[in-house]
């Protein structure tokens, strides 16, 4: 390596540029090839190093926010789910919703794709820059429950808190116990006009008196989180089992009989 290379080696390590460092010999032969001008090949260069470091950050977003599987938008079949609108979910895709700091609510029975919703917005949240952290409802509880009888419940909150999109998903499957009720209500509230928590729920906004075993705490959160609402209600029949049947796996007796 000639001193000049080098020199412009060290150069490229002190401005953290790794992708154009890395792929140095490639960019040049490019650029020549291309016949780019020296505008063309210093946009070009900035252009990979920035991909390069919008991957990297996306990629450890999606880390940490812990998403239990992969799912984006693109993977998701309108025309299998035609109580969505489409047009609502493309305009959450923009996540305007997260920068205002409003609260998300998915409704529907099992398998409408309420947690696949969750995570694509989640990923395109990450992709424009929000942190993003997903978690089950239940184990949500585990965790406020086990921080308060520690003694270290605000340390808890407060790191629920930190995400800018706190995902919770699951919501009703199992009761609260009307004390986990409570606490859930003061994550609630510590997030309520900071940050966005996206809920998905198989139970409707007029069960959840029952689902947290309190009206009064009930209401208390539903004022909280619809205050600055937005509401998805998917109705119909699970999207596995429509897949199923049109393999021909199920027929519709078996499907009744599942029922
Ligand atoms: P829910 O959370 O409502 O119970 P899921 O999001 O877990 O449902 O969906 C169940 C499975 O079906 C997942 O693998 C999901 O990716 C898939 N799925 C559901 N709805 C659709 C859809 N409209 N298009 C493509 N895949 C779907
Ligand atoms: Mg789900």
């Amino acid at each position: 390596m000639n001193a000049e290379y080098e020199y412009l080696f060290k150069l490229l390590t002190r401005l953290k540029l790794v992708m154009i460092k890395e792929k140095l010999d490639f960019l040049l032969e490019e650029a020549s090839k291309k016949d780019m001008n020296l505008r063309e090949a210093l946009t070009f260069f900035c252009e990979q190093e920035v991909q390069n470091k919008d991957h990297k950050r996306i990629q450890m977003g999606i880390n940490l926010a812990k998403f239990p599987f992969s799912r984006t938008l693109d993977q998701f079949d309108f025309s299998a789910q035609p109580s969505i609108d489409n047009g609502q979910i493309r305009e959450l895709s923009t996540c305007r919703w997260i920068g205002n700091g409003d609260a998300l609510l998915l409704l529907g029975p099992p398998g409408v794709g309420k947690t696949h919703l969750a995570i694509s917005l989640g990923r395109e949240a990450i992709r424009q820059g929000y942190s993003v952290l997903f978690i089950q409802a239940a184990a949500l509880l585990t965790q406020l429950a086990k921080a308060h009888l520690d003694g270290n419940l605000e340390d808890k909150i407060n790191q629920f808190s930190k995400a800018k999109l706190l995902i919770i998903d699951e919501l009703g499957y199992l009761p609260f116990d009307p004390k986990a009720a409570h606490l859930f209500f003061q994550l609630v509230s510590k997030r309520y006009e900071k940050g966005s928590t996206l809920i998905t729920s198989n139970r409707s906004v007029s069960e959840w008196g029952e689902v947290f075993g309190d009206s009064v705490v009930a209401a208390a959160i539903l004022d909280r989180l619809l205050h600055h609402s937005h509401v998805v209600i998917i109705r119909g029949e699970s999207y596995r089992l429509k897949e199923k049947r049109k393999s021909g796996l199920i027929n519709d007796q078996k499907l009744k009989d599942i029922k």
